[in-house]
């Protein structure tokens, strides 16, 4: 009996002494211990009850424990569902309401409000601090530390990751064992990962580039990481000198340029740096390349379908576009409107199909009926033009979405909460340009004169409703706002106007 994703990740390294996850204060977890580790908190699941099928939401600390919480959910056949650690207790019920989790895994602090919302769909509820305490910690501290895999295939789900709606609404992006193991698979051979590696992980890993691309690669390969709970730059720079890999979002990269530590010496062991999520400015991958000699190498992807394309490992690796497609994947540049495919060089929306592309929204059938063509392929909602080389590069979305330190902002949402204040009578949230988050997130809005004058009094108002990334660094007070003829507020004249005022 298999375990897909389990048996090829951690299943055949039970019983090695290599390392697997190297900690900051010196402390080494082995490839056995690790999976000592995975087996006990599995065995804590299924005594709380979680069968195969059942959704384990977890909102939790970047820790060795909650990366075994990862591996002993898939272990147990049930389906991991993780959380933005930044999201407040009302930003939850949602999740927790649309996915019906079991059993739901919070910090410790939250573990009041959760057990109110998670009562409402019979979900039990266990907590998990970053340093394994907590009521689930207990419990795995105290169980067997060997497990047998639920036998689940290919088309079985590991994991719902939640990617924010257009119209304010998250969608599950439901992933299968083989989805995310055929990415795992080509990412190892194209990055050339191997047991020698050694990622600096940095990461958070709720969301896929921390969780899938990063920790799913290395076990794979059966590598190692240095696995720091937050990006700090000056952990970083201490680490560097004693990895050989680092992924990162542009931030990440923008941070360790402003560093008069990061030399060529610094990284002179580093084989590889790989950024993604957000768009890397040609002038950082050139700026970084002039500081290090390392040119990084530049990936696209989407919680949808794990990662669709690659600059080279080895050849040339274009400043500004993402590469060509993975190994085993298919892309092309289509008319938004009729899918009809264009000629190279013209700019249309980005489609995709392969193994890596996901099941579909969870209990959403028709929003995921309107996102894949007749053919198989998912409608990404990038636009991307291909070079002559086959080289992609995005030049922007047809969907609404900020990207912000990495992390997904869709106005719709930010809109309906500042229409909502007292003061509010209208909105238009845009992203604008920013040197450390690449975009941030700024209100325009149109206010109560009686109520309020200075935009300034508004930034304290969605504090502690809404996620900190999502909260608007900047508002902006107008009369209006600009309509086309049709009525919708033209935000791109918004994007002009504010463009600089970060810079
Ligand atoms: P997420 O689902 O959070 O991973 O966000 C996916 C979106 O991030 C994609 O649809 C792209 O718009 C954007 N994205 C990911 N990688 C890149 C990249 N290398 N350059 C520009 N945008 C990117």
């Amino acid at each position: 009996m298999v375990n897909v994703l389990f048996d090829a990740l951690l299943g055949d390294r039970r019983d090695t002494a290599a390392p697997f996850l190297h900690l900051p204060d010196g402390e080494l977890i082995s490839y056995r211990a690790f999976c000592e580790l995975v087996s006990r908190y599995a065995n804590a699941l299924v005594s709380q009850g979680v069968k195969p099928g059942d959704r384990v939401t977890a909102q939790a600390e970047k820790s060795p424990d909650s990366l075994a919480l990862y591996f002993a959910t898939i272990a147990a056949g049930a389906i991991y569902s993780p959380l933005n650690t930044d999201y407040t207790a009302t930003e939850l019920e949602y999740f927790i309401q649309d996915a019906e989790p079991s059993l739901v895994i919070c910090l410790p602090l939250r573990e009041r409000d959760v057990s109110m919302i998670a009562r409402k769909v019979g979900a039990a509820v266990a907590t998990l601090g970053a340093d394994g305490s907590g009521s689930l910690g207990d419990a795995a501290k105290g169980q067997g530390s060997t497990f047998v895999p639920a036998p689940r295939g290919e088309d079985d789900l590991a994991a719902i990751l939640y990617t924010s709606g257009t119209t304010g609404r998250s969608k599950g992006a439901m992933l299968s064992h083989g989805n995310l193991l055929s990415n795992a698979a080509t990412l190892r051979k194209a990055w050339a990962f191997t047991e020698h590696d050694v990622l600096l992980h940095a990461l958070p890993i709720f969301h896929a580039h921390g969780l899938f691309v990063a920790n799913n690669t290395v076990a794979l390969a059966g590598g190692s990481m240095i696995f720091h709970p937050r990006f700090l730059v000056d952990d970083v720079i201490r680490d560097l000198p004693a990895a050989t890999s680092f992924m990162g979002i542009p931030t990440f990269y923008i941070r360790l340029l402003a560093d008069a530590r990061l030399t060529r010496e610094l990284v002179a062991d580093m084989r590889l740096f790989v950024s993604g999520s957000a768009p890397l400015l040609s002038e950082t991958h050139l700026e970084f390349e002039r500081c290090t000699a390392h040119r990084i190498l530049e990936r696209y992807g989407m919680t949808e379908t794990t990662m669709i394309t690659s600059n080279p490992y080895n050849g040339d690796r274009k400043a500004g576009t993402v590469g060509r497609p993975l190994p085993g994947i298919s892309v092309r540049v289509c008319d938004a409107e009729t899918s009809k495919e264009l000629a190279p060089g013209e700019i249309g929306v980005l489609e995709v199909a392969g193994p890596n592309v996901f099941k579909g929204y969870w209990r959403m059938p028709e929003k995921t009926a309107s996102e894949f063509r007749a053919d198989g392929y998912f409608v990404t909602g990038d636009l991307a033009r291909i070079d002559a080389d086959g080289y992609i590069t995005l030049v922007g979305r047809t969907k609404d979405l900020i990207i912000s330190g990495g992390y997904n902002v869709y106005p719709k949402e930010i809109e309906l909460l500042v229409d909502e204040l007292d003061s509010g009578v209208e909105s238009a949230v845009i992203g604008v340009p920013h040197l450390d988050f690449g975009e941030a997130v700024v209100a325009v809005v149109v206010v109560d004169s009686n109520k309020i004058t200075a935009a300034d009094s508004l930034m304290p108002l969605l504090k502690g409703k809404i996620a900190k990334f999502k909260q608007p660094k900047r508002y902006f007070i107008e009369e209006s706002l600009p309509r086309n003829s049709m009525g919708k507020v033209q935000k791109k004249l918004l994007r002009e106007k504010y463009l600089n005022c970060f810079t």
